[in-house]
């Protein structure tokens, strides 16, 4: 099923049309009721008049994380606050959290490209949906709670935490679908493991799995475990939050809703674009957003994206995996290391669980790279010869993989943090110094 199918499979002519009229819509009111954007429009010597067609987004200044702390907390609404009725702002792990507003119509987009994503996953108005990421400040838990009532299926506003109950209600509601981070989503699996009731008992057919880079093998895992089909939803708290894009049966990349979220893909050094479906920055403008627009907003997030049709019938475009934000990059003996990758790896292996964390250090002026990993219990030897080759086997593909030799720490099974939101995988020690 396809929620809007006029605009998800409109033809790319007529996409780029509707683009360029609502690009000039939302420079128009920028310029007019935000400081901020009309004095870097000015400070490059443009107007709303030399942005005509959706080919003229290029002209327009890039805005950036730091612009929205320097404006904390209000300083980016285009609107007056009396139109505001909603904030959320991200978690922010370092200095000021930053802060979006919402107007009525910007809450009522977000509900609409929810139930896009909600559609494509295939759930209908017949459908329990249980929401497990926070509510709150996070747009996680409200965002799918607005998308889920709009296609008239049932919420269950459950939220993160609470790991017996929410199994519970799951069961007892008859919950088709779970929406929470991949990695809440791996610890309700073995805790419904552990607990010994079958899988069969639910009826949970769908997740609905984002916030956070995931891979491939990681979704192979989730759907064996909780053996149902697990799709990708992509958002930022900047743009909107959950729902800036989605997959569609065809698992075969992120449709984002381009008609309210132009992306384009910008080398993350010289800001040019880079040739068609090559690697690089994602660059967000919100075409319809009231409240706080985002004029050509660098996510950090490493991607690609494919113009072509997808077999489920959408036009809209599809983006790959996240590969890790560019600031999510360690750059270890001067080696440049994604998490993601280094996850890659360890759900290949059958050995190992699906959990792992990084630790890097600086010892004597070189920097240590150790990855701490759990063995699955029928994997477990206590025979060190044993253990040492599984480590060096381990040890040995991540070499082949990243180039660069890791120390492979085997701790006991669960040790490894379980996370109820965005799991952390990376402990930098490095950054103390
Ligand atoms: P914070 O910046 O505090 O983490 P957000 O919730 O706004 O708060 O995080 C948005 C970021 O989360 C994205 O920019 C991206 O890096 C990551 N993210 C969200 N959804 C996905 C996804 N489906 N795949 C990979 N990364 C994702
Ligand atoms: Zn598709």
């Amino acid at each position: 099923m396809i929620w809007n199918e006029t605009i998800e499979c409109m033809n790319r002519e007529d996409m780029r049309k509707l683009q360029g009229i609502r690009l000039r819509r939302v420079v128009e009111h920028v310029y007019h009721n935000s400081s901020f954007y009309r004095k870097k429009m000015q400070e490059l010597g443009l107007t709303p008049n030399d942005i005509q067609t959706i080919d003229d987004i290029v002209k327009l200044p890039f805005t950036v994380k730091q612009d929205l702390r320097d404006n904390y907390p209000f300083g980016l609404m285009a609107v007056p606050m009396s139109e505001i009725v909603r904030l959320h702002a991200s978690s922010g792990t370092t200095g000021k959290p930053i802060v979006v507003g919402y107007t009525r119509k910007d809450l009522s987009i977000w509900a609409e490209v929810v139930s896009r994503c909600l559609t494509a996953y295939g759930f209908s108005k017949n459908d329990a949906v249980q929401v497990s990421y926070g509510y709150g400040l996070f747009t996680g838990g409200l965002g799918l709670h607005g998308g889920v009532e709009n296609i008239g299926g049932t919420v269950i506003p459950m939220s993160s935490g609470n790991t017996q109950k929410q199994i519970q209600l799951m069961h007892d509601f008859g919950a088709k679908g779970l929406a929470c981070t991949p990695s809440y989503a791996l610890y309700l699996a073995e805790t419904i493991r552990k607990s010994g009731v079958s899988l069969d008992e639910f009826q949970l057919r769908i997740g609905v799995f984002g916030a956070e880079p995931w891979t491939e093998n990681m979704r192979k895992e989730l759907e064996e475990k909780l053996n149902i089909k697990a799709y990708d939803i992509y958002g930022l708290t900047e743009i909107c939050g959950p729902g800036v894009g989605g997959e569609c049966e065809c698992q075969n990349g992120t449709h984002l809703w381009e008609d309210h979220f132009f992306p384009e893909i910008v080398d993350p050094v010289t800001l040019q674009p880079v040739e068609p479906g090559q690697q690089g920055e994602l660059v967000l403008t919100t075409l319809t957003k009231e409240g706080m627009p985002m004029i050509r907003y660098r996510t950090r997030d490493l991607t690609t994206l494919n113009y072509e049709k997808c077999d489920c019938g959408r036009t809209a475009v599809r983006m790959g995996r996240i590969m890790g934000r560019s600031d999510d990059m360690l750059i270890i003996r001067g080696v440049n290391v994604f998490p993601s990758q280094v996850e890659s790896v360890i759900l290949e292996m059958p050995e190992f669980e699906a959990q792992y964390l990084i630790v890097v250090d600086r010892v004597n002026n070189t920097d240590t790279f150790q990855i701490q990993v759990e063995v699955r219990p029928e994997y477990y030897t206590d025979e060190m010869n044993k253990l040492l080759a599984l480590k060096k086997k381990i040890a040995n593909r991540i070499q082949s993989v990243i180039g660069l030799q890791p120390d492979i720490k085997i701790v006991e099974p669960c040790t490894i943090e379980r996370s109820m939101g965005k799991a952390k995988h990376v402990i930098d020690n490095r950054k103390l110094v």
